[in-house]
């Protein structure tokens, strides 16, 4: 497999001067299996603009284009109707996602562009799209990658998402919050093993762990509960899952590349203090990682 990042960002794209080196856009990675021309997208937030253009340049690279959602914020589907192939009868497109309050994703995508917040609805798409809806537990097979998910700490119905082909495993879990008690201030790895114990099994000794770490531990603990991690405990999270690698994902929009830089150090630094036993790596736009 090939992970590749499109979009690293939380909540809403800042694009300019002070985020060039980690990129603008809203969450969207790409997956590449290397066989059955299936191409396999998860999130459609602003980064997916962009994949859409490259796939539609080379129209015959897929049969199909898989695109699984993790959750309906807006930062996560901003991007979906400025993705070119919808607009392309050349493609196949199965959209993936949980069922939430009894309705299917269509619903979404239709209220999404309803004349109130576009131009035009989906009625336009010349692709022929099918929405396809998540059950709970059941694993689904797509170009050869065994896709597992499981509910994050997050709004009802947030998905995390685990690709495994050939012994080899990504997985992708934003927006979760990794819980711990908030009286110890810093987390404390004992408390985040007994408090996150369903998440921790479904990523128990991943290869690369693409983790919420929307904020700095300081910058923290005012937002406990909203849904999102802070750097220290997506980086115990990580060591108790036994991840090789820590992908450091999902960025508040108030951090430019510098707290950016920041956040990373201070991330790799506390593992090495604690002598944990994982890799650590921010993501930006056009990170490529051969499994
Ligand atoms: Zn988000
Ligand atoms: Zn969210």
């Amino acid at each position: 497999m090939v992970l590749k990042i499109w979009g690293t960002r939380g909540s809403v794209p800042v694009p300019g001067e002070g985020t060039k080196k980690y990129g603008g856009n809203t969450p969207c990675i790409e997956v590449i299996s290397g066989s059955d021309e299936e191409a396999i997208i998860v999130d459609a937030g602003t980064g997916i603009r962009e994949l859409g253009n490259k796939i539609t340049e080379n129209p015959n690279d897929f049969k199909r284009i898989n695109i699984l959602l993790s959750h309906t914020h807006w930062d996560h589907i901003q991007g979906m109707p400025f993705f070119a192939p919808l607009y392309n009868e050349k493609f196949v497109v199965d959209i993936y996602s949980y069922s939430y309050n009894g309705y299917g994703l269509d619903h979404f995508i239709d209220a999404q562009m309803r004349p109130e917040f576009f131009p035009v609805n989906k009625a336009i798409f010349k692709a022929n799209v099918t929405y396809k809806k998540l059950i709970k537990n059941e694993d689904i097979q797509l170009g050869g990658v065994q896709i597992s998910s499981v509910a994050t700490h997050h709004s009802r119905g947030t998905l995390a998402f685990r690709l495994n082909k050939n012994g080899k495993s990504i997985v992708y879990m934003t927006d979760n919050e990794v819980l711990y008690n908030e009286e110890n201030g810093q987390p404390k790895l004992e408390d985040v093993l007994n408090r996150n114990k369903e998440l921790l099994k479904f990523c128990s000794g991943c290869d690369y762990l693409i983790h919420d770490t929307m904020y700095k531990l300081d910058d923290f603990s005012d937002k406990m509960g909203w849904g999102h991690s802070n750097n220290i405990a997506a980086a115990l999270f990580a060591s108790a899952a036994k991840a090789k690698n820590l992908i450091l994902f999902h960025y508040s929009p108030e951090y430019n590349d510098e707290k950016i830089d920041e956040l990373f150090h201070e991330t790799e630094k506390f593992i090495a203090v604690n002598n944990l036993d994982i890799n650590c790596l921010p993501s930006h736009e056009g990170l490529e990682i051969k499994l």
